[in-house]
């Protein structure tokens, strides 16, 4: 039984999705409901399904992170907290040191209602402020103003919460550098210690995607996107930021534990409406992901032991090809050694040939075994990870022992 095994078995994460929004973000396309239908009893629907999970193997676990998500989970509301997190805590064996991050947003926030979260065990904020240019914000549709965002920062700056984040979007249409540079000068002004920052992305089935079919709104330049990146990342670590994952940015010691985990295949339990949960299997030779069923209505009537709605089986090849894509998206990348030792995943030749002439051209450094991409590399992460992962040749899978 070999090292892997062990640190495989022994630790999860929590992901909670709370599906409520104010209003819909015209490029948003996650699971929400902005309706209040079926608000009510849907807290103690989730506390049924923590339940449910207390008797599974994920109770047998260390908890290491929790994480809100959503959705809006700044909707729900302060009593709400304490029953969910004390339901969390009856249920499984949580660490004194795990790290507890809800998702937030402006127009929730104000200083009691940061207190209840902090005093429900809460160790961490995450809030969505994407820009600060009321020019933008409409046209995300977004239900804050500048001024509640700003309003927000200042209540968080003076709350106990001294691990927070803040989400930026750049390559907004029209946004100028000028103008995304504004952003980010405004943001360091409350002193994060972590910033996410991700570039407008297009979704077919949002408002956004519709305008852009109708040629109503047009994209932000390609170029003009990789500037504001560029700049970005020169900047924030000019700042004392760490540019440790391809959108993320953190002061020392405060990157995000959770989102690490799940680069790191930690497993971890997803509960509400439209979350996904991942376990390896016993021994360790494979593992498996589940959904929840998407809609709110489902989830509702529903009974625990029926809200899965999808269960695949992952198998090492696989497993291995997430890691070194999730795993090259970081500054601190993977080893050859990991992907032979927890995956069983060989580099073959073409694939080693390939390491070879990224590294001679500066987008990779390879030392003591490791691989990870320079900071000329992580801009084009996406493009080198797919050629990579398309030059393995079929090697045989040998017969894994633990
Ligand atoms: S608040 Fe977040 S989840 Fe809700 S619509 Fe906007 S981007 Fe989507």
């Amino acid at each position: 039984m070999n090292n892997w095994y062990n640190i495989n078995m022994r630790t999860t994460g929590i992901y909670i999705h709370i599906p409520f929004c104010k209003q819909a973000c015209s490029y948003c396309d996650f699971y929400f409901e902005t309706s209040l239908k079926h608000r009510d009893g849907f807290t103690e629907k989730l506390i049924e399904e923590i339940y449910h999970y207390g008797q599974s193997a994920f109770a047998e676990m260390q908890v290491s992170t929790i994480y809100f998500g959503g959705g809006t989970p700044s909707r729900l509301h302060s009593e709400e907290w304490t029953k969910i997190m004390s339901a969390l805590h009856k249920n499984f064996t949580i660490s004194p040191n795990a790290e507890c991050t809800a998702e937030v947003n402006p127009e929730d926030i104000t200083s009691k209602y940061l207190s209840g979260l902090y005093d429900s065990g809460i160790n961490r904020l995450s809030i969505g402020i994407q820009s600060f240019m009321p020019s933008i914000l409409e046209f995300m549709n977004r239900a804050h103003g500048s001024e509640a965002a700003e309003r927000a920062l200042l209540h968080i700056s003076n709350s106990k919460f001294d691990n927070w984040t803040a989400d930026l979007i750049y390559g907004n249409p029209n946004q100028s550098l000028e103008e995304f540079k504004a952003d980010v000068y405004k943001l360091l002004e409350f002193k994060p210690k972590h910033i996410s920052a991700y570039s407008l992305t297009v979704e077919p089935n949002t408002r956004l995607g519709s305008w852009v079919r109708k040629k109503k709104v047009v994209p932000q330049d390609d170029e003009n996107v990789a500037n504001q990146q560029q700049w970005l990342s020169d900047y924030l670590e000019s700042q004392g930021f760490s540019h440790y994952e391809v959108s993320n940015f953190a002061k020392p010691g405060f990157e995000s534990v959770h989102n690490s985990s799940y680069w790191n295949h930690v497993n971890y339990l997803g509960l509400g409406p439209s979350a996904h949960s991942f376990m390896w299997e016993e021994n360790s030779t494979s593992a498996k992901r589940w959904k929840n069923v998407s809609l709110l209505r489902d989830y509702m009537e529903l009974n625990p032991t029926k809200i899965i709605q999808y269960e695949e089986h992952l198998s090492l090849k696989t497993l291995a090809e997430e890691r070194i894509m999730t795993g090259l998206r970081t500054k601190k990348g993977l080893t050859i050694g990991e992907l032979s030792d927890r995956y069983n995943y060989n580099i073959g030749e073409k694939q080693h040939a390939y390491v070879k002439l990224l590294i001679q051209n500066g987008y990779i450094s390879g030392e003591d075994g490791g691989i990870a991409l320079t900071k000329k590399g992580l801009l084009i992460a996406d493009t080198i990870i797919l050629e990579l992962i398309s030059r393995q040749e079929d090697v045989p899978v040998l017969n894994k022992q633990h």
